[in-house]
């Protein structure tokens, strides 16, 4: 699967672009939320954005992806209300307001959004860095794409935040074990791929360790 990754500043969340531009998952582009000219014409065939969760560095672009493309917005139901809330979101912490917006779908455990090319991406509920945070499964090409539920070489997101729970990331972490993972794409940092196994087993230890 083509995976094309736009980061644009150290402050900002990554950004995934999938399926002929049809899909986007993350919206944190630029720390003002303002888009580049570029990025918008790249963006225009856009229709879906997949948020992993309501983090406000990974939905500062969001009001203006939306206007440029009309793209629909999906998150878990367990953080659509933390999305428009500027604590819950942690938009407070960035000196922003929370990103004004509905939201067009409501995700659940499992369910399989369809992509342009083969298979579908496959929602794995993950709690623990924030109530309603996802992961993404594309089981044809064995990636997933993490937000900030792990991160490369074991790393974890924090759980101290609005609607954290270091047990719930124990239990996530152990869910997405389960998978056959070839890469992953976390919310920060670099992909990787290589000794997933590994790389989640340090996370377990780590998000253990936080009990
Ligand atoms: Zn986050
Ligand atoms: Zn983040």
């Amino acid at each position: 699967m083509k995976v094309e990754l736009i980061h644009t500043s150290s402050y900002s969340a990554n950004a995934y672009l999938l399926s002929d531009s049809k899909v986007l998952i993350d919206a944190g582009i630029a720390a003002s939320g303002a888009l580049p000219e570029a990025l918008k014409l790249s963006l225009k065939n856009l229709e879906l954005v997949v948020l992993t969760h309501a983090h406000y560095d990974h939905t500062s672009s969001l009001v203006d992806i939306i206007e440029c493309s009309g793209s629909k917005v999906a998150i878990h139901r367990d953080d659509a209300a933390l999305l428009c809330d500027d604590h819950a979101s942690a938009a407070v912490m960035f000196d922003a307001a929370a990103p004004e917006v509905d939201v067009d779908m409501l995700l659940f455990d499992r369910e399989v959004l369809p992509l342009a090319e083969g298979g579908g991406l496959e929602v794995i509920h993950t709690p623990g860095h924030t109530p309603g945070s996802i992961c993404l499964y594309h089981r044809h090409s064995k990636s997933l794409f993490c937000g900030d539920t792990v991160f490369a070489g074991g790393g974890v997101g924090r759980v101290d935040l609005y609607g954290g729970s270091a047990e719930a990331l124990v239990h996530s972490i152990e869910r997405l074990m389960e998978l056959d993972v070839d890469v992953m794409y976390p919310g920060h940092g670099e992909h990787f791929s290589g000794n997933i196994c590994r790389s989640l087993e340090l996370s377990l230890s780590l998000a253990k360790s936080m009990l």
